[in-house]
């Protein structure tokens, strides 16, 4: 099973100013859309899709002045999924699933180019973004990306344990190598995307943590950024600080067999890219 890292969105976000200060290299002055082609045996699976071509097409409209003025996007031809797929000789029917980590429009933004593919994601983030009740829940989704009717497959299992932690839906699909692993707090339903390797996991956090340095075993710490962002954009402080302990733990105990990373830090794509 092959696995591609894809970075589909680049953004400036007001906060990633701070951010060179705390990363590895001292060079990252932005955040990244952190994706992964999947060739799985059962059929071809991207984890997260970035922004859509109408996106680019009525930025204005369809992502809202408020998430333009926070993040800053470049919104480039180039970084759109349909665009990286065509590079590869695949067209948009040739992709069978997409799995979100969560509904945000950064990352279902290209659902409308993709209206065959079926649509992976937790229950409780559909019903999040298909009735949100609070002002920010009404910001952050964008409906316009699934008005088309996406073929969507929302998982409403009790799901089983992985790793300690409860509620994990392996998509039988994908004969469950691939599991929405729940780590709520950043929304209602966000999840972790895991994926079995033939030694290990590699799990696809979302937005759970901005900055490695989150999850660092060593000694985690939060940049003045991300925890801006944070209090900004959660709907669930004590259930995001929970999900955090989560990954903590997971980089503590398990960092020979699980690989995690997430959305928006380009310190944890580069290694991918240079591999
Ligand atoms: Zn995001």
């Amino acid at each position: 099973m092959q696995i591609e890292h894809l970075n589909l969105g680049t953004l400036h976000a007001l906060g990633s100013l701070y951010f060179p200060q705390w990363s590895r290299s001292g060079t990252e002055d932005h955040l990244i859309c952190h994706s992964l082609l999947i060739d799985h045996p059962r059929g071809l699976t991207v984890v997260d899709t970035g922004f859509g071509q109408e996106d680019l097409r009525a930025p204005k409209e369809r992502l809202g002045r408020g998430f333009l003025f926070m993040s800053n996007p470049q919104l480039s031809e180039e970084e759109l999924l349909i665009r990286q797929l065509e590079t590869r000789g695949i067209s948009p029917d040739d992709l069978q699933h997409i799995v979100l980590t969560h509904m945000d429009l950064d990352h279902a933004g290209a659902l409308p180019d993709f209206p065959r593919t079926r649509v992976h994601v937790h229950a409780t983030e559909f019903e999040a973004a298909h009735h949100p009740s609070t002002w920010m829940e009404n910001k952050r989704y964008q409906p316009l990306q699934w008005d088309h009717g996406p073929q969507w497959r929302v998982h409403d299992q009790p799901g089983t344990t992985w790793m300690g932690i409860p509620g994990a839906q392996p998509i039988d699909e994908l004969d469950g190598d691939v599991l929405l692993i729940p780590l709520p707090g950043h929304t209602r339903g966000l999840c972790g995307v895991a994926i079995r390797l033939d030694k290990g996991w590699l799990l696809h956090a979302g937005d759970s943590y901005f900055h490695r340095l989150e999850i660092d075993p060593n000694r985690s710490r939060m940049a003045p950024s991300s925890a801006f962002f944070h209090w900004l954009l959660q709907v669930d402080g004590p259930k995001r600080r929970e999900s955090l302990g989560h990954l903590r733990r997971l980089a503590r105990d398990h960092a020979d067999e699980i690989e995690i990373f997430s959305a928006h830090d380009p310190s944890e794509l580069a290694p991918f890219l240079s591999r």
